[in-house]
């Protein structure tokens, strides 16, 4: 029937009533067809597009388009794709999403990064396709959702596993396919796209005889894309664990141990499964299924997982995949009539992937119409977008060798917090380059190159240098007062510029008072934590307690010396003995389990206030924020003054943020130690559904 050998065919562009055939259709495939008719139809050419799918459908009564098992993916839609599908009439329908994220999360080695969904963008989580199969029902997946989009253009189905291509006799191309009951049948095209993707047994695998082979003999030149292993596994921990401890967030782990060599792992919650999507030398190197095995045992027990996820080991796993990944592009992927896209062409770097397939889709889809089905025309139209995508993945490679560097080792990831803090701290939204920045990489939202550029610019390196100072400077407060980190969870408990005023309302609301103007020192932190009132309210009993694990510090001695601890009356005396000064702060006022006031005397400090705020959280938690304010004195004659200038000089306003901030870790630390563990034995496990996975 066909010949490898190519006699070219009089026309070079696709005429009305021509044939294009795709084979594959993932995302890639099925953005191809939608742009080909679409573009076609307005041009009045009526095309013949038949789309070639080794996937049958998972219940054809259910629908034709939602196929069997999926495309293994992370399924994150960025919000760069999520408003190209929306621009193009692709909206998701609820049914396709799993959840919406509102926040995302960098998890560095010295604490993690919020970075908000900016408003306006929309981050999605979905599934590709049918599983993990414990899902249930009639699950819908986003490859489904386009594949009939596709259908709904007019393009056609055609459920078999394509084998081979070939040059027929007049030119055109000719695939051959395998149908799901065995029958072997040709399609012969005026053009063919190869979607394949690089994960089918039966895809563009590198020394793959069977397509991959085919297609060297359509261009010898071809090189396949080079990929890499990586790791995905669903976690069915439920909807109610998920909304406690990943509430619409999801999360960047950038490091593992010294055991568990990883890169770069995603959290993404979706429904009551949550998705773990992992790169890394272990992964890298895993052969056996008992390798993944062992990986999975081995992440889920980290310290910074669990500091995530409290008791997560235990949790049942609903599916395990190794798919590859694109890291390098192929060469030579188009020639006379045919062309390659979607992953088996090239990818973005590590994130976006489907946002790639839909541009190297759309570019062809136009190289088509416009330019010519011949080798020079695809290379003119089609080409140089393809040569675009794997340039910007070597500014890529740059990009994540710095980011990398700076969460992976200690002190770079403090001082890349401690930068991201103060953007916070000091300035407003709009006026933040750093979390710009740390928000382009995390979301995908923006060509590497431009994040580069932004990654060197002058902003982002005062913030990184500031960040740097202060660092500095918050080790030396350490090291004098004696804080000592340990191994317990470090979570940021700044409060941005623009919430400050509305938090403060906030507290002054729980208490029923005027809070006052700004004094001459005024300060807020907050922290989230998983525990109830009363197991933080037991905490804060502990101020000024032997056994707190918070506030014992060198030099300064906080001791509880009179009344009941938490009840109006307390008094907790601070001394500073080398200075031979004392002061007290009396409970004056306690609302509920929300709410302790402490007002300082005037040994130190003028109209001191420390007050302690605990608020229930939508997902469920508790927030603990600490407000603190006072007028520095100011002494009556030049001997006081320069006494009390001093004093200042002393103890600067920073020491109260390094002091307050580790107090309010390590409260949080020791109530989520107390909260009880998760049980995850009341998943469901009927006999009606796959079973679950325990590792
Ligand atoms: C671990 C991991 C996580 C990822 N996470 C994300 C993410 O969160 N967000 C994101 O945007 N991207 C992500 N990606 C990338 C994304 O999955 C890919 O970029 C995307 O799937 C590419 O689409 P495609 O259509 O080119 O290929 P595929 O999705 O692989 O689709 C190929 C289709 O071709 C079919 N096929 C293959 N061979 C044949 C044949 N011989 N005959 C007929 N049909 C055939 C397959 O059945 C399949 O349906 C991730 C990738 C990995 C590996």
């Amino acid at each position: 029937m066909t010949s490898a050998k190519r006699i070219p065919h009089s026309s070079t562009t696709v005429e009305n009533g021509d044939c294009v055939a795709i084979v594959g259709a993932g995302p890639a495939g099925s953005f191809f067809a939608i742009h080909l008719l679409r573009e076609a139809k307005r041009q009045g050419r009526a095309l013949d597009v038949v789309l070639i799918e080794k996937r049958s459908p998972s219940d054809p009564e259910f629908s034709a388009f939602q196929c069997r098992g999926c495309n293994y993916c992370a399924g994150i839609i960025s919000p760069r794709l999520n408003e190209t599908l929306v621009e193009n009439g692709l909206g998701l329908p609820p049914e396709v999403i799993q959840q919406q994220i509102n926040y995302v999360w960098i998890h560095g080695q010295w604490k993690n990064l919020r970075l908000r969904v900016p408003e306006g963008q929309h981050i999605y989580s979905v599934y590709r396709g049918s599983l993990p199969g414990r899902r249930g029902g009639t699950p819908t997946g986003f490859d489904g959702f386009l594949l009939g989009e596709a259908i709904g253009e007019g393009a056609r189905i055609v459920h078999g596993k394509a084998q081979s291509a070939a040059y027929g006799a007049d030119g055109r191309p000719v695939v051959t396919v395998k149908g799901v009951s065995g029958e072997v049948f040709d399609i012969e095209a005026s053009f063919v796209a190869f979607a394949t993707g690089i994960n089918g047994h039966y895809g563009l695998d590198p020394g793959s005889e069977t397509l991959a082979g085919s297609i060297r003999g359509l261009n010898p030149r071809f090189v396949p894309s080079k990929s890499r292993r990586t790791l995905i596994f669903e976690l069915e921990v439920g909807e109610e664990y998920l909304k406690r401890n990943l509430n619409n967030e999801m999360y960047f782990i950038e490091y593992g141990s010294k055991r568990l060599a990883i890169e770069h792992t995603a959290l993404i919650p979706k429904g009551r499964f949550l998705t773990v999507a992992m790169i890394g030398g272990c992964v890298d190197r895993a052969v056996l299924p008992q390798d993944s095995k062992r990986i999975i045992q081995e992440f889920l027990a980290l310290p910074q997982v669990d500091s995530i996820l409290p008791g997560i080991g235990s949790a049942p796993l609903g599916c395990v995949c190794a798919p590859s990944m694109t890291v390098h592009g192929a060469a030579s992927p188009y020639g006379d009539r045919f062309a390659i896209i979607g992953d088996a062409v090239a990818s973005r770097l590590n994130k976006d992937g489907l946002y790639s397939a839909y541009i190297t889709a759309e570019k062809l889809a136009k190289a088509v119409l416009d330019q010519g089905v011949d080798e020079r025309a695809l290379k003119r139209g089609y080409g140089k977008a393809i040569g675009r995508l794997a340039n910007d993945n070597l500014y890529g490679r740059a990009v994540y060798a710095i980011s990398r560097t700076a969460f992976t080792l200690p002190l770079l990831s403090r001082v890349a917090y401690q930068a991201f803090a103060t953007e916070y701290k000091v300035h407003r939204q709009g006026d933040r380059p750093l979390s710009r920045m740390l928000w382009k990489i995390a979301s995908g939202t923006a060509d590497y190159g431009e994040v580069l550029g932004e990654m060197l610019s002058w902003g982002v390196l005062r913030s990184v240098l500031s960040g740097a100072g202060i660092t500095l400077r918050n080790v030396a407060v350490e090291l004098l007062v004696g804080l000592k980190w340990g191994k317990f969870g470090r979570y940021p408990a700044v409060v941005p510029v623009e919430r400050r005023e509305a938090l403060k309302e906030e507290i002054a609301w729980q208490l029923g008072m005027d809070l006052g103007p700004a004094q001459g020192f005024e300060r807020m932190y907050a922290i989230k934590i998983r525990g109830t009132d009363t197991e933080i309210m037991e905490q804060l009993a502990k101020y000024g307690k032997s056994d707190a694990r918070f506030l014992q510090l060198r030099f300064v001695h906080a001791r509880q010396t009179r009344g009941t601890p938490n009840q109006p009356g307390s008094v907790i005396e601070y001394r500073f003995p080398l200075l031979g000064l004392s002061a007290e702060l009396t409970l004056a006022r306690r609302v509920r389990n929300e709410t302790l006031f402490y007002a300082a005397d005037d040994g130190l400090v003028d109209a001191g206030r420390l007050i302690f705020s605990i608020s229930p959280l939508g997902d469920g938690n508790r927030r603990l924020a600490i407000y603190a304010a006072f007028d520095y004195k100011k002494g009556t004659n030049l001997a006081s003054r320069l006494f009390w200038k001093t004093g200042h000089l002393l103890f600067p306003e920073f020491v109260h943020d390094v002091v307050w901030n580790h107090a309010l870790c390590t409260i949080k630390d020791e109530v989520e130690q107390r909260h009880g563990q998760p049980d995850f034995g009341r998943a469901d496990e009927s006999e009606a559904q796959p079973p679950l996975i325990r590792l």
